[in-house]
């Protein structure tokens, strides 16, 4: 698991704003269009742009090419890497923070103890926790969108899609007993490896690429110290089992999951998995 050294994180994120306040705009053309440049100046502040001429500098991506998707609390941008890779690059809006929402998906998770208020701080802390649990769960070997870099409100992953079209997700495609299995397995990885449960689990937060599962949306994700872990836990089994019950497959019973997943009779349970 990574260790984050937050004093040296901080300098250097300041470092990198720092330097981006000395990029010459007209030698980093990061936007294609005139049109997406003047939708983006309208969207994003000052300080976000800033950090996206930060990361392009530091080579994460080299420009982005639209628009994804635009949430109420995000926006995923299409981005290119010199090599040509397609990377998704996520910006957390500083204006729309819910601080009220978000701050039960903080406060009681050893990792994030401090926590400012204003939206910036907020939507800031939201890029590094979702980046964090990207690493975690990664490093655990569930199939997660690879994190590439975070900076400021700005997080940086493996595009999951081809030619700019995100994958489909899980409630646009058909699915088996295989899927439902996977996904399962995946939420038992993610609670015994990376100790994490991720908080916001359902048919909308999975893709599913030709015949592969992966859990993506890791913003909410919590420690599985967390005081509310189980209880969020329990909401995900209870959104995922009623998404494949709906779609006519076979599911495990709840409580049986969560028994297998959240205590600690190890043994028994990789049996189970196993046989699956
Ligand atoms: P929503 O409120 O719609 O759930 P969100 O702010 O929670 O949005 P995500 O769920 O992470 O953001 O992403 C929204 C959409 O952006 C996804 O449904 C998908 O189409 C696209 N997307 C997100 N991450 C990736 C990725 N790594 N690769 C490709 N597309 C992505
Ligand atoms: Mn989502």
């Amino acid at each position: 698991m990574v260790k984050y050294v937050r004093e040296r994180e901080e300098r250097e994120f300041e470092r990198a704003h720092r330097d981006a306040e000395r990029i010459d705009k007209r030698d980093r053309v990061i936007l294609k269009n005139e049109e997406e440049r003047s939708v983006f100046e309208e969207v994003f502040d000052r300080r976000t742009l800033m950090t996206l001429y930060a990361l392009a500098n530091k080579g994460a991506f080299s420009y982005l090419n639209g628009v994804v998707s635009s949430g109420k609390e995000a926006r995923v941008y299409w981005g290119v890497t010199n090599q040509k890779t397609d990377l998704a690059v996520k910006i957390y809006l500083t204006s729309s923070s819910d601080f009220k929402k978000r701050s039960q998906y903080i406060l009681g998770d050893p990792r994030f103890n401090r926590f400012s208020s204003d939206s910036r701080s907020v939507a800031e802390l939201w890029a590094r926790k979702e980046f964090t649990n990207l690493q975690q769960a990664f490093d655990a070997g569930v199939r997660v969108p690879r994190p590439e870099a975070f900076l400021g409100n700005v997080l940086v992953m493996e595009f999951i899609g081809e030619g700019g079209i995100p994958s489909p997700l899980l409630t646009n495609v058909k699915v088996s007993r295989k899927d439902y299995v996977s996904v399962v397995k995946a939420m038992n990885i993610l609670y015994k490896k990376a100790e994490l449960v991720h908080a916001d689990l359902s048919e909308y937060n999975v893709f599913k690429l030709h015949e592969e599962i992966i859990i993506f949306d890791f913003g909410s994700a919590v420690s599985t110290k967390h005081p509310l872990a189980k209880q969020f836990l329990e909401r995900d089994v209870q959104n995922i089992n009623h998404f494949f019950e709906k779609k006519g497959i076979k599911v495990t019973p709840k409580e049986k999951i969560l028994s297998q997943i959240a205590e600690q009779k190890r043994e028994k349970s990789e049996s189970y998995f196993d046989e699956q």
